[in-house]
């Protein structure tokens, strides 16, 4: 198997762990989406061997890898389970804001507990105001009597929200003038004020717990604080985009390569006793095949160029993290949809998991930013305008 990202031995080892304990996830896959189940037992697995705590750093316990293994273990388990894998992706994008906090008091202790795979989290950014432009939350902080800060809030999709043991939640500043003056804040799921309002029932990713979250009179402690006041937008773009962007192009290279494997299995198996040709033998789906292989290997290039520049980042590296997002996520819905008509009505049925591979896919393409944000930014970059 070629080393697509470029990544060192103990990555490679890594990877390799992973694909052996997705074997195990894989198993609970269909049931998962079946019975829309969230994948506990899978998580604990992950966490038992240390992988909640892939990206931490080592000081804290951590395996400290960078960007280029997470996109490969990411990439394994999206194969095997991809509700797994979005939990997973939501918990490190959350977590590298508590090793970018300078303001979040017993950091180092929470660092520890990701590490050991005792502390899942999630992001908390969407909420219904401001649906889809998470870079804009409606909710907002207020200061109290006591020098603490108390919020409201109507999260509207949360992974892992019944699971994750905290959230890192978005909200406006206190008196901000614009909704571009956030702040990003922890909230734990069992503080005061902090309740699940419904449970998710979605097309794909059915296991991953998407639920609405409602947050009322939610005391806030300074500590608590994961920016300053203020300098939310900061820690959403230049911490969770770049890693929410790798994780979710990774989960789109996972789907494309089990879209591909699935298919070459179906085409070289299935036939006509009419003649005794396999479907392989027809040049229309050879053709279909092919083209599933060359834009996964296009996307996955990418991503790689984009992994190794993030090592030492320059200014074009943004402009490659959101390429590279926009490229996986239409390449999955591109592969999947091609693995469909390759494999016909077998492909329609459920037995190939084909279908599942189909309706997963979809959520990266909606979930923020989404194609049209990443295609809106890249264009305002390469004309010179503003981002917002
Ligand atoms: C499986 C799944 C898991 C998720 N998990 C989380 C999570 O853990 N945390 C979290 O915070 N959120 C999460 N989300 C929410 C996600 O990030 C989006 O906020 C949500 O999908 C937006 O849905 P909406 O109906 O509000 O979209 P809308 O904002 O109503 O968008 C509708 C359409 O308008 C387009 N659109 C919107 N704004 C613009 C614009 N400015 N320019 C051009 N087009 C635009 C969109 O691209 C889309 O096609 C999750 C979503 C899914 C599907």
């Amino acid at each position: 198997m070629a080393n697509i990202y470029g990544i060192d031995e103990v990555g490679i080892e890594l990877a390799a762990n992973t694909k052996k304990l997705a074997e195990q996830i894989k198993q609970r896959a269909v049931e998962v989406d079946a019975e829309a189940k969230f994948p506990a037992e899978s998580l604990a697995e992950l966490g038992a061997a240390g992988f909640l705590g892939l990206c931490m750093p080592t000081e804290a316990g951590g395996k400290g890898q960078p960007p280029g293994v997470f996109a490969a273990v990411v990439e394994e388990l999206a194969q095997a389970c991809p509700s797994t894998a979005m939990v997973y992706v939501m918990h490190v994008c959350a977590s590298q804001t508590f090793v970018a906090s300078k303001t979040l008091a017993g950091r180092d202790l929470l660092l520890q507990q990701v590490a050991a795979g005792k502390h899942l989290t999630t992001l908390a950014f969407s909420e219904r105001g401001s649906r889809s432009q998470f870079w804009a939350p409606v909710s907002q902080m207020h200061t109290n009597a006591d020098g603490g800060f108390v919020t409201c809030a109507s999260k509207s999709w949360v992974t892992s929200a019944n699971h994750a043991n905290s959230y890192v939640s978005s909200t406006q500043k206190p008196d901000a003038v614009s909704p571009l003056e956030s702040t990003i804040y922890l909230a734990r799921r069992d503080a005061a004020g902090v309740k699940i309002a419904g449970s998710f029932d979605g097309l794909g990713l059915r296991g991953n717990d998407s639920a609405p979250v409602d947050i009322t009179d939610l005391a806030v402690a300074e500590g608590e604080l994961l920016t300053p006041q203020g300098e939310g937008a900061g820690m959403m773009l230049e911490v969770v985009l770049p890693w929410f962007s790798v994780g979710t192009a990774a989960m789109g290279h996972g789907l494309c390569l089990a879209a591909i494997g699935a298919t070459q299995a179906h085409l070289k198996s299935a036939g006509f006793e009419t003649d005794g040709s396999k479907l392989r033998d027809l040049p229309n789906l050879r053709a279909r095949i092919a083209e599933m292989s060359c834009r996964t290997a296009q996307s996955r290039a990418l991503l790689s160029v984009t992994t190794q520049m993030m090592l030492a980042p320059t200014e074009e590296t943004p402009l490659y993290v959101l390429q590279s997002r926009m490229a996986a996520l239409e390449a999955a819905l591109h592969v999947t949809d091609l693995a469909m008509k390759a494999c016909g009505g077998a492909a329609f049925s459920r037995h190939l998991g084909i279908e599942q591979m189909f309706r997963d896919a979809r959520a990266g393409w909606v979930m923020a930013p989404t194609v049209d944000h990443l295609q809106e930014f890249v264009g305002r970059a390469l004309t010179g305008l503003p981002l917002f």
